[in-house]
Parts: C-alpha cells; sequence; structure tokens
C-alpha cells in the first residue's frame, strides 16, 4: 500500500494563532508547534505503517512548505518541500493508493473554525466549484480523486473533520482539537493528539476498501470571489477566466487539473496586485 500524506499545520493540536504557524518572522512558539506538527505527522506514519503501508511520500504544505523536522520522521520517508509546486499541497499524487490530510483547517468564511482559509486568505474570499463551497480539503481531494487516489483520513479540529466527512462520508477523522472562535480553540494535549491519530491512521487504513473517489462533474466550473477589485483585474487577464462581478471570476473546463492550476494562477496572480 503506497500512501500519500499531505499536512498542514492550522490543524496540529493547541495551534490557535498565526505566529504559531508563521515560517517566515519566527516567533519562539514556531519552534514549539513546528516540533508538534512533525510529531502529528510522524504518528500518522506510524498508525498507517501499523496497517501495512510501505512506502509514504510526505508533502510538507504549510506556509513556505519547509516545517517539517525531517530527522525525526523515519528514515525511508520521502518528503516534498519547498513552495511553488505547481499542484501545490497535493503534488505528485499520481500512483498512490490513498490519501491523508493531517493538520488540516477550515475553509475561508468558516464559523467556528481556528484559523480557517483557503489557500492565501489575502486573495481567496470564496472558492465554489459546481456550486458547492470548497476548503483546502474539498479541492485537493477532487485532485487527487482526478489520479486515483481517495482520500481515507482527516486530521484538525471539529469543523474541519466534520466539513469533510459531511462532502465525504467515507473519511476516517481525528477531531483534536474545538474551535471556539477564528483565534480560540478548545484542545486535547499533543501527546494525546499523536495517540489518537496514531489509532486513527491505523483505522483508516483498515477502512480503506470503502473509501470512494470525489469527483466534480464536467463541465467543472470554478467561481472565486476574490478580496480586492484590483486582484479580479488581473485574474481577469488570464485566457479563459470570465469576469463575473467586480470582486468575481468564473472558470470552465472538463478537466480538474487543469481547475487545479487555474486556481494556484488566480491566488498567485491575485498576490502581485
Ligand atoms: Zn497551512
Amino acid at each position: 500500500m503506497r500512501l500519500y500524506l499531505s499536512s498542514d499545520m492550522e490543524g496540529v493540536a493547541g495551534v490557535c494563532a498565526w505566529e504559531q504557524v508563521d515560517a517566515r518572522t519566527p516567533h519562539p512558539e514556531y519552534a514549539i508547534y513546528r516540533r508538534y506538527y512533525t510529531q502529528e505527522v510522524a504518528a500518522a506514519i506510524a498508525g498507517a505503517r501499523a496497517a501495512g503501508a510501505a512506502d509514504v511520500l510526505v508533502n510538507d504544505a504549510h506556509g513556505p512548505m519547509r516545517n517539517l523536522l525531517f530527522d525525526e520522521l523515519p528514515s525511508d520517508v520521502r518528503v516534498l518541500f519547498g513552495n511553488r509546486k505547481p499542484f501545490s499541497m497535493v503534488q505528485d499524487a499520481r500512483g498512490y493508493d490513498g490519501a491523508f490530510f493531517i493538520g488540516y483547517h477550515g475553509a475561508i468564511g468558516d464559523e467556528h473554525a481556528v484559523l480557517c482559509h483557503t489557500y492565501t486568505p489575502s486573495v481567496i474570499h470564496e472558492l465554489r466549484i459546481n456550486g458547492e463551497r470548497c476548503s483546502e480539503a474539498t479541492v485537493n481531494a477532487a485532485l487527487l480523486s482526478h489520479y486515483g487516489v481517495p482520500l481515507l483520513y482527516i486530521t484538525g479540529d471539529r469543523t474541519t473533520v466534520e466539513g469533510v466527512q459531511a462532502q465525504m462520508p467515507w473519511v476516517h477523522g481525528t477531531i483534536v482539537k474545538e474551535s471556539i472562535g477564528n483565534f480560540s480553540a478548545d484542545s486535547i494535549s499533543p501527546r494525546a493528539a499523536q495517540a489518537a491519530i496514531r489509532e486513527g491512521a491505523r483505522e483508516a487504513l483498515a477502512r480503506a476498501a470503502q473509501a470512494r473517489l470525489f469527483a466534480f462533474e464536467p463541465p467543472i466550473a470554478m467561481e472565486i470571489a476574490l478580496a480586492k477589485v484590483e486582484q479580479a483585474d488581473y485574474v481577469a487577464l488570464i485566457p479563459g477566466f470570465e469576469r463575473t462581478g467586480p470582486r468575481s471570476v468564473r472558470f470552465v473546463d472538463d478537466d480538474m487539473p487543469t481547475i487545479f492550476k487555474a486556481f494556484v494562477a488566480v491566488f498567485r496572480l491575485g498576490a502581485l496586485a
């Protein structure tokens, strides 16, 4: 069994503030939460291996995408590090048998979802595909499914885990915290979270045969509300994008990787506006 593991940091136990997960202007807490993040990923790998996973590819998918403490992971695990991956949080998933999303968070606009956002919060105000509101987990799972890789397991706060299970009922989840607000959470301890994730990962693989793919029916219509008018001015210049309002654009294609790359182009170009 070949496992693809995409890891984010906002959904790690205890995390409730940007400073704790910000590698660029390090606050003393970043070093602590980076370790807890690594330990949750290591716990997921240990659980998956106990249930028979062999190859594991980890995609460090938070911020600059170089947060994991590599020497705290098993020596035979490979890790994708660094940002500017064309498929970002789900780069190079082709050929894997199943996927885990560890430390994930809610979509921008979610109530009671600590540090909720969708990719770049200064650019993306809302993402909808075929009318369905998307979190990072939704759009990432849809790309994985295009390559035949089902999402098996997710960890994070309750809103995130239950939000994904509402869209993909086969996904096993471990809730490590209850979100009180955008910057507050009621969390179990790192060690308790790691134990729960080890067990949850094992259980998720045991149930893998029940997993399904999560696909949007073509034509796939992506509608994006941007944070600012000037961002829509830029994004509307990309061939194929239709301006649907002062701050909104629409893009339609039959191919999910094309939709995904168009989405990445939107938040990268929008950030330059
Ligand atoms: Zn993140």
